[in-house]
């Protein structure tokens, strides 16, 4: 086995992957030589990294979808194996926040984050799956968050959505792990993308002051740990969730 990380001959797809984490997913996919399919909800924003990601290499294609949408995503995943003819790795990470006191919550609000976040998850999910139980192969790398794991103010909605996301990557390991395919959750921290610059800068500095190794996770962390999960150096890792966060909430 080689000990460098080598993904060329491999499909990828990738949710939310113009943007942030996933952009940098997509980018160090690309860099390892694998196919990388973008999908995500605004074509714009792709197109104003196209430029970025084409530097690296030529091997990738873009969707727009909307992944709360069952029928459309049911529509992409199939146009996409029809090109592709295979899917090796499902990079689950476009998700979304509304955050408020649960007093306050509107069902609205509520519901948004569980269907982008969760049934995003599940119905590109049960595509894919369809594809890689066929092929007996396959990994599934789904970005959580250490909020799944410990709730927080403010964001029961979002919390409740990455806590599913970790219960469902633990069933997807067990019921598919004779298959061949491999599923795990990563749980970031705090890392620096649009999602987390809205925030006010005491609030910021607080939360920096709770990481032991003090200082804010970059896309590249969180992106360094999808690929590790996408190699053969992680073929006995399936059902875990990977803590990527400086230490934080340890
Ligand atoms: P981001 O920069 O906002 O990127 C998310 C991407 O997903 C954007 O391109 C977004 O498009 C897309 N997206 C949103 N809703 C979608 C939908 N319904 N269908 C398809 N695509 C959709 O956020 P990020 O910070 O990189 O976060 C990426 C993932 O990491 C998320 O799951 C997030 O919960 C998780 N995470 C982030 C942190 C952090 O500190 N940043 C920590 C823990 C976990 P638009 O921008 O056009 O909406």
């Amino acid at each position: 086995m080689s000990l460098c990380i080598e993904l060329t001959g491999k499909t990828a797809i990738v949710t939310g992957g113009s943007s942030g984490i996933g952009l940098s997913i997509s980018q160090v996919l690309l860099k390892a030589g694998a196919r990388v399919i973008i999908i995500d909800i605004d074509e714009k924003r792709f197109i104003s990294v196209k430029d970025e990601i084409e530097k690296i290499s030529p091997e990738f294609d873009f969707y727009e979808a909307d992944i709360k949408n069952s029928e459309k995503i049911s529509e992409t995943i199939q146009k996409i194996i029809s090109k592709e003819s295979k899917i090796d790795i499902l990079v689950n990470n476009a998700g979304i926040v509304k955050d408020g006191l649960l007093i306050r919550m509107s069902d609205e609000d509520w519901l948004d984050v569980i269907n982008v976040n969760l049934n995003g998850m599940f119905y590109i999910t049960k595509n894919v799956l369809k594809h890689m139980f066929k092929a007996k192969s396959g990994r599934i790398i789904s970005i959580a968050s250490v909020i799944g794991e410990i709730g927080n103010t403010g964001q029961a909605n979002y919390a409740a959505s990455k806590a599913g996301i970790i219960a469902l990557t633990k069933s997807i390991a067990k019921e598919y792990a004779a298959r061949g395919i491999l599923a795990n959750a990563i749980a970031p921290g705090f890392i620096k993308t649009v999602m987390t610059d809205k925030l006010p800068e005491d609030i910021k500095d607080a939360i920096k002051k709770g990481i032991p190794l003090n200082k804010i996770g970059e896309p590249y962390d969180i992106a360094n740990a999808v690929l590790f999960l996408c190699s053969e150096l992680s073929g006995y890792i399936t059902g875990s969730v990977m803590n990527v966060n400086g230490g934080m909430y340890m």
